[in-house]
């Protein structure tokens, strides 16, 4: 089928090709998928019982646990033979996630981007730079093989170096950027800085915005500044990384790519289903997926169905911004956190008392994590030198584990807010 006609299924071609999909994933699960074949034998489900996209319901849950306790190859269905390539996702405790991909994977997954891509205008003589971190993060590589696939020019600029990211936008006369929304913000305060107005030194006219939450506002000061067109980008390595979900020319709400996802909603509480409209935690399965289908994925986003369809004729439903997460997480400068892993890493230096804060700022638009550690009174009494140097020696195994450099500060025990309840780890000051 040709990539237009597919955006613009009528509902019932839509529903059948899900439910083709569907089948065909979940009997070849069952054969190749130990994880799953177990997994649903002792629910008693069987592939035969499927008659509609409803039956799904039936299914459990895959958790983000389910992925690090069969890590690495837990989830595979393919001998090594036919896998070619695996991202991580970053932010876990222990061992990170790993998502397989086989050629045809590698393929589709450029396929939605590619129709991302094009849907939002991008074309042919367009110059691409990507700004997201090349490597075992899907936002690279994944992005960039889209982009190959839909014929721009790309520039694998990768994340960081401002000043280099500059000199290649001039240089090649950039038009279309992928970049976080916090270090588009970042990058506009360089650029005034060297005296360079984004809006007419420069040829951008396109933005993709993603891999963080982030609201409205900052979306139209970034095309204000840049005098571009921002598009909201969604995804996750999971379920391929960016190409899940992605903003049509009418910026109102994203298009999941229905045909290679099925979308639910549950109340992250229950369980259950909610109807279209109604708020509650992303629910995905790929069902185009060969190296690793995923089934009923809770992403742990919050986010809603928009009921009606889009003016753009388009017939993949629409999911609204990203509102948060349902758990702690949080996201600082693209990477994944949880304050338990801060924990895990802080507990573990002997001078280090029982309490302590993540602050999470801005400085100068750019994201900061302040982490405040109280230190046991002997050590924080002691030498001035072994203070320094703990200091350092903490933020360095922050920094190499979680890979985000905070600001460490050391203080003295009984400094914070004590509680006898919930303790309130994160504060977060930064203003989207
Ligand atoms: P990763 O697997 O490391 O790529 O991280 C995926 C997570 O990043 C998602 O589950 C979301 O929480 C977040 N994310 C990605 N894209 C967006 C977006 N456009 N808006 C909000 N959050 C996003
Ligand atoms: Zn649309």
């Amino acid at each position: 089928m040709r990539e237009k006609d597919i955006q613009y299924l009528d509902k019932e071609q839509l529903y059948e090709l899900q439910l083709s999909r569907f089948k065909r994933t979940i009997e070849r699960l069952f054969t190749s998928s130990p994880f799953y074949s177990k997994l649903w034998k002792k629910s008693g489900i069987s592939p035969d019982k499927i008659k509609s996209l409803q039956d799904i319901r039936r299914f459990p849950f895959t958790s983000r646990e389910d992925l690090r306790r069969n890590f690495p190859f837990g989830l595979l269905t393919l001998p090594l033979e036919k896998v070619v390539r695996v991202h991580t996702s970053t932010g876990t405790t222990g061992k990170p996630k790993a998502i397989f991909f086989s050629k045809r994977d590698i393929n589709e997954a450029a396929r939605l981007i590619a129709r991302s891509m094009k849907m939002t205008g991008a074309k042919r003589g367009d110059v691409f730079q990507n700004m997201m971190s090349y490597g075992l993060f899907t936002g690279g590589l994944i992005f960039h093989y889209g982009a190959e696939r839909l014929g721009v020019l790309v520039i694998p600029a990768g994340a960081g170096n401002t000043e280099r990211q500059i000199e290649l936008m001039q240089d090649f006369k950039t038009t279309i950027v992928h970049i976080t929304p916090s270090y588009a913000l970042y990058l506009a305060d360089v650029l005034e800085e060297r005296g360079v107005d984004p809006k007419n030194d420069l040829d951008l006219r396109i933005f993709y915005l993603g891999a963080e939450p982030y609201s409205e506002e900052t979306r139209d000061k970034i095309e204000k500044i840049y005098g571009v067109d921002a598009f909201n980008s969604y995804g996750l390595s999971e379920m391929n990384g960016p190409g899940v979900a992605f903003e049509c020319k009418r910026k109102d709400g994203m298009h999941v790519w229905e045909d290679n996802f099925i979308l639910e909603i549950i109340d992250p509480l229950t369980g259950e289903n909610l109807p279209d409209g109604e708020e509650g935690e992303l629910v995905l399965s790929t069902i185009n997926r060969e190296a690793m289908p995923i089934i009923r994925y809770r992403t742990g986003d919050i986010t809603y169905v928009y009921p009606e369809k889009c003016r753009c004729g388009r017939t993949h439903r629409r999911i609204s911004r990203i509102k948060g997460r349902v758990d702690d997480m949080f996201i600082i400068r693209g990477v994944n956190v949880f304050p338990s892993e801060v924990e895990r890493i802080i507990m573990n230096f002997p001078e280090v008392a029982r309490n302590y804060q993540i602050i999470l700022e801005r400085e100068s638009s750019l994201e900061v994590m302040r982490v405040k550690v109280e230190i046991k009174k002997r050590f924080f009494d002691g030498s001035i030198e072994h203070l320094r140097s703990l200091q350092e020696r903490i933020k360095n195994k922050i920094k190499s584990e979680l890979m985000v450099t905070p600001k460490v500060e050391l203080i003295e025990p009984g400094t914070l807010p004590r509680t006898t309840g919930k303790s309130r780890r994160v504060i977060d000051n930064r203003k989207l």
